[in-house]
């Protein structure tokens, strides 16, 4: 089975999405698919293109998702927190020639004017022009399981972004497992409010809900009370987020705006035991905590529903096997830590155009993952800490290589070294250290401004520490454990 043709599961009248711009049955997501299909086959993407996607968590993001795929061209999702420099990066790395983006593009900048890309932006009129292409014949494509349909941007264990390329095939065979583990049915209704260009809500919200022909809920971004507006009054009944947003749920939720809800699923970030506690206190129901990444489509591990355990990202979903294993490779009994490995139709073929890069974590068909883990004697997993270097804020990815390169960019500064710092709200903020130039001074005020031109907000350092030196190790490689206990 394809992604977009997930939409032939639910029944036509049956309501599939309900968004800002509107209520969409089944057969009016398929009708409005085949119009942007059209409008984009006219505007020339086709088999094997690239194709940006630049949108906020709309139904028309889902519209245009599933168009891209059904032309047999693949998606690059692009964060809506994006600055030009970022997205001309992943563009260019991909060879993407076409954006479609519900916006007036700030691409047109004259940041990336100056780079080479040939881009074609498909503008907010796609829209309208869709129905411009009423007669346009729909093309012939003739796509399997195997190819390509999503190329996402992740830094994996370490450096700077890759695309990890994933198939039909590994789309749907998540959501498959991830509808046996979580017992989805077509009367389901999911909050869709992570946002759309992350695998966690494309696979948990929108594939899973369209493979059981049930309902999704779109939000444009977290606004909390609104979302428990949505809870309380809309018949959504599966709550799925990051760790921060149950934090804020456990401080504004009335246990009856949430009693309808049959599931919440946290995942992204280990949720603290703190959390959870105070969410079932308050609530009277309960979190269950899933894990995974990108590469994997991304769910690899999940607590059962009524056998969950705190802390615990849980068991192996089904058709996904888990080995934690030591530096040879060899599988450890229970309580010892090592790295967390994976294996299953879900994991992606490699990063696009880096086949080292791809050896050095896809190893004898197991991902490694880069996280450090064990398992109890029931086999439940826990994840200890990350061997990669990502800082996770408030459920988005922070690499730090990217803001360091930002500041070393910068005229005054020497050098740099960025780390995550726990934070009550978020999980983690970023912390960056700095090394002025001889005879320049740190002017805060001026490097923040630069950082904010070039970086997503999220991205941006929560406290900048000037130092006379990084502590760096023989080999000049900065110590950032050292730098963590400052
Ligand atoms: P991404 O590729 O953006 O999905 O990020 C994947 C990374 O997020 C994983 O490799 C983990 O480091 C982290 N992660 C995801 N879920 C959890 C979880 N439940 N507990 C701890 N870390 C998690």
């Amino acid at each position: 089975m394809l992604v977009h043709e997930l939409i032939r599961k639910g029944r036509p009248e049956k309501g599939a999405l309900f968004a800002k711009s509107g209520s969409y049955s089944y057969a009016a997501l398929q009708e409005t698919v085949d119009r942007y299909r059209r409008c984009l086959h006219a505007r020339g993407i086709g088999p094997g293109d690239r194709v940006g996607l630049f949108c906020h968590n709309s139904a028309e993001f889902i519209f245009a998702y599933m168009a891209i795929a059904s032309l047999g061209a693949v998606i690059i999702p692009l964060n809506i927190m994006f600055r030009p420099r970022e997205i001309a990066y992943i563009l260019s790395d991909a060879d993407s020639r076409h954006v479609v983006t519900d916006r007036p593009l700030e691409l047109a900048s004259a940041e990336l004017n100056d780079s080479d890309l040939p881009l074609q932006h498909l503008l907010p009129e796609i829209g309208e022009a869709a129905s411009a292409y009423r007669d346009h014949p729909l093309p012939d494509v003739h796509l399997t399981p195997e190819d390509p349909c999503v190329i996402l941007y992740t830094s994996g264990t370490t450096g700077r972004p890759k695309g990890a390329v994933l198939s039909h095939r590994n789309l749907v065979s998540n959501a498959r497992s991830y509808t046996e583990t979580i017992k989805a049915v077509e009367s389901d209704n999911y909050l869709c409010v992570l946002p759309l260009f992350h695998s966690f809500a494309w696979t948990c919200c929108v594939t899973t809900a369209l493979l059981n022909g049930a309902s999704i809920t779109i939000m444009e971004s977290f606004q909390p009370k609104e979302a428990l507006a949505l809870i309380r009054d809309c018949g959504v009944n599966v709550v799925t987020g990051v760790p921060a947003m149950f934090g804020i749920y456990n401080s504004l939720a009335d246990p009856r705006d949430l009693a309808n809800v049959r599931l919440f699923v946290s995942g992204g970030a280990s949720l603290p035991v703190e959390t959870l506690t105070r969410f079932n206190e308050k609530t009277g129901q309960s979190i269950v905590e899933g894990y995974g990444l990108s590469e994997a489509s991304p769910v690899v591990t999940f607590n059962p529903i009524g056998a969950t355990k705190p802390g615990s990202i849980g068991l192996p979903l089904p058709a996904v096997s888990v080995m934690i294993v030591d530096a040879t490779g060899q599988d450890l009994p229970p309580g010892e830590v090592g790295e967390l490995i994976c294996q299953g139709p879900n994991v992606m073929s490699g990063y696009l155009g880096l086949p080292q890069e791809t050896a050095a974590v896809l190893r004898d068909g197991w991902l490694y993952t880069g996280d450090l883990a064990y398992r109890d004697d029931e086999g439940y997993i826990f994840i200890v800490d990350r061997k990669k270097d990502l800082i996770i804020v408030g459920g988005l990815n922070v690499y730090p290589r990217e803001v360091e390169e930002v500041l070393y960019a910068h005229p005054s500064v020497k050098e740099a070294a960025v780390i995550g710092m726990p934070d009550k709200t978020r999980g983690e903020a970023v912390r960056a250290f700095v090394v002025i130039r001889d005879g320049a001074e740190l002017n805060r005020k001026e490097l923040m401004t630069y950082l904010r031109a070039n970086l997503a907000s999220y991205k941006l350092p929560r406290e900048i520490v000037e130092l006379e030196a990084l502590p760096r190790n023989a080999t000049g490689k900065v110590l950032k454990k050292e730098l963590k206990t400052r």
